[in-house]
């Protein structure tokens, strides 16, 4: 068992057990370093989202997920962590964290197991090569010497957060026994925008059920003319400029954009970016308005408040923090008095709040990253028993193959869900062999 991660921790659980034994080697010198950083300590550990809305959440990947997920999915998750003392609990959006609000508690109640099982542990053991003969794997190299196996499950992680000992050595260690490895890019991160200035002058600021558009294009280019008429997402045409949308929350920061909806869009952002000149993004600050009716509410306050200036407007409708760099944005005086704002400066006020624009020019990097997408491409690992098609004996779960969810507990699910299924494969795997 290489790598003592949550879907490593799990696999080894489960392939303990009739009479097999197993070995974890971890690189660092403790167990779920990023499994404790998780949920912001918390540990947003699965989702209670229906099956098939669960599977969308990891792209066009998730439906290679249906038979890990029929074998070991929420509800077994969760009665594990009850049988070891973790009761969980949902929130907002469906996140289901343990009761306690502690990630070390999730990783108490793992360890536990782990010495229930008589998994032994090795830390400070940095596999460095799977030996494979004949194309079986039989073993592996590591920094404290040779270590035989009848079976080897991968579960190094991705390469973000390298400081919690997820650095990437998993992709390095399936391509040279044969594996194709899906390019690593970062998913659920944040992005760089152009016009940094503004972004830095309003961070902070966090903004809640805002809409996010991402467009294949500069920002001038956006056509905005549906994203103002309509309210309803089910109106946005699917033209291949734009990317993807998203609702809920966002956050400036002095770099550009973070929060959930702009995580969200990462990936997509990601792959656009490397495969088109230019992307942008519009925020709707009022999805619940139509341009019409926010002109009307401008118009509406202009009368009542005749005596405010622009700014004063402005602050009915946006975060304080907010109010003079949008301004800057009008090319309309800051103290010009309400009563002269015109029919054309509410239109272009109203016109800025349903679209406000960043040029995007990268993301954060893959260190800075939430999750790594790519890892072992799917098409050479066996979905029923996550074994590879390219190696006997060799089995992969977790992050180091090519599944990246969306934020909400989906990522965690995945790495146990395929730990599980790891695990107990190789455990029949060893027992079918041990018997002829
Ligand atoms: C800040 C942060 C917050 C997150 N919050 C959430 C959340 O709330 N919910 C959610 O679903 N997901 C969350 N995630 C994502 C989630 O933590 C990961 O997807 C998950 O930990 C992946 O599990 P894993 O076991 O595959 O890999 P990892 O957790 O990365 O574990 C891999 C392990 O392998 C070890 N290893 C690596 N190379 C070697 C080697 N050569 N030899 C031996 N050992 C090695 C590493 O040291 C590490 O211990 C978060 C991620 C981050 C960074």
């Amino acid at each position: 068992m290489v790598g003592g991660g949550p879907s490593g921790l799990i696999a080894a659980i489960n392939a303990a057990g009739n009479g097999v034994e197993v070995l974890l080697l971890e690189k660092t010198a403790s167990l779920g370093n990023k499994l404790l950083l998780s949920g912001k300590t918390r540990c947003n550990i699965t989702n209670a989202e229906p099956l098939e809305n669960f599977l969308l959440a990891y792209g066009d990947n998730g439906k290679w997920l249906r038979n890990a997920f029929a074998r070991f999915f929420r509800d077994d998750l969760i009665d594990f962590f009850a049988q070891n003392g973790v009761i969980c609990k949902q929130e907002r959006g469906g996140r289901i964290f343990p009761a306690s609000d502690a990630a070390r508690d999730v990783l108490f109640a793992l360890q536990k197991e782990l010495k229930a099982t008589g998994v032994e542990v090795v830390t400070d053991c940095a596999v460095k090569k799977i030996i494979t003969k004949g194309g079986v794997a039989t073993g592996v190299v590591t920094s404290r010497g040779e270590f035989p196996a009848s079976a080897v499950i991968l579960a190094t992680g991705g390469a973000s957060y390298p400081q919690t000992g997820s650095s990437g050595d998993g992709f390095k260690m399936a391509r040279a026994v044969g594996h194709t490895i899906v390019t690593p890019m970062p998913a659920l991160v944040p992005l760089v925008v152009q016009e940094v200035e503004l972004a830095k002058a309003m961070q902070g600021v966090s903004l809640k059920n805002v809409r996010l558009f991402a467009f294949a294009c500069k920002s001038e280019a956006i056509v905005t003319d549906w994203l103002l008429a309509a309210t309803n997402t089910k109106k946005y045409p699917q033209g291949n400029y734009l990317i993807g949308s998203e609702f809920g929350e966002l956050l400036f920061t002095h770099f550009g954009l973070g929060g959930p909806i702009v995580l969200s869009l990462s990936l997509a952002i990601n792959k656009a970016l490397s495969a088109t000149p230019a992307v942008s993004v519009a925020i709707d600050l009022k999805p619940a308005l139509s341009l019409k009716q926010l002109e009307a509410r401008i118009q509406r306050d202009c009368d009542a408040y005749g005596k405010r200036t622009t700014a004063g407007i402005l602050a009915g409708l946006l975060p304080s923090k907010m109010v003079a760099p949008f301004v800057s944005l009008l090319d309309i005086p800051a103290d010009k008095r309400a009563c002269d704002i015109n029919a054309v400066m509410r239109g272009r006020m109203a016109t800025a709040l349903k679209s406000l624009r960043f040029n995007i020019t990268r993301s954060l990097p893959l260190s800075r990253a939430i999750v790594t997408a790519g890892g072992v491409s799917l098409a050479e690992v066996n979905p029923q028993t996550m074994e590879s098609l390219t190696v006997k004996r060799l089995f992969f779960c977790g992050e180091v193959i090519d599944i990246a969810g969306d934020t909400g507990g989906y990522n965690l699910q995945a790495a146990f869900s395929t730990g599980f299924q790891a695990g107990k494969s190789a455990n029949h795997l060893i027992c079918r062999v041990q018997e002829r």
